[in-house]
């Protein structure tokens, strides 16, 4: 077992702003969360297997959760011209995902049943197989933390990291759920 402080150098040198550890008993899962989800808002339901109805019902989500007792919380912040800065928002976004990725390959060589749930869709495939097939890298599907009904918000206060950094900033949160 890696210890907490390396854990945290890690996410760190994989170049998020902030990660924070994360206990997984403070994680509720919200029927509010799935039901904006359902509403559409993303664009993603019911198109991929990450993303409900495909990534189960909640109580299966609590389920999977409830084997984890550690974990990390990790974020990347940036700093936009205005509210606009679509671009900055994308580079961010991108940026987020990427080192998302570095350190899931990291994690996941220490950590290998362990549960990443990062901000956004699967994007591993191009066009995701659901529903016609099954999930065709199901070692490597990356649900988001709203997908598991989680309020980012909420679980971010839960455990000490800011969600909100001003009106010309914006922060992308995930999470590494360690067994
Ligand atoms: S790995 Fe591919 S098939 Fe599986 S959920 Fe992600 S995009 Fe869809």
């Amino acid at each position: 077992m890696t210890d907490m402080e390396t854990i945290l150098r890690m996410a760190e040198e994989a170049g998020f702003t902030y990660a924070a550890p994360l206990d997984p008993a403070t994680i509720e899962l919200k029927d509010e969360v799935r039901a904006m989800c359902a509403s559409g808002s993303c664009g993603q339901y019911g198109k991929r297997w990450s993303c409900p109805p495909g990534c189960g019902e909640l109580s299966e989500c609590a389920a999977k959760i409830a084997g984890y007792r550690t974990g990390i919380l990790v974020q990347s912040v940036g700093e936009l011209e205005d509210s606009m800065d679509v671009e900055a928002m994308m580079e961010t976004e991108s940026d987020h995902k990427a080192h998302f990725q570095d350190l899931y390959a990291d994690l996941r060589k220490r950590y290998p049943h362990m549960l990443a749930l990062g901000a956004g869709c699967c994007t591993q495939c191009a066009a995701c197989s659901y529903p016609d097939a099954p999930c065709r890298f199901p070692d490597r599907m990356v649900s988001s933390m709203e997908a598991y009904g989680m309020l980012v918000l909420e679980v971010c206060q839960k455990n000490g990291m800011a969600y909100y950094y001003g009106s010309n900033t914006i922060a992308y949160t995930s999470c590494f759920l360690l067994e």
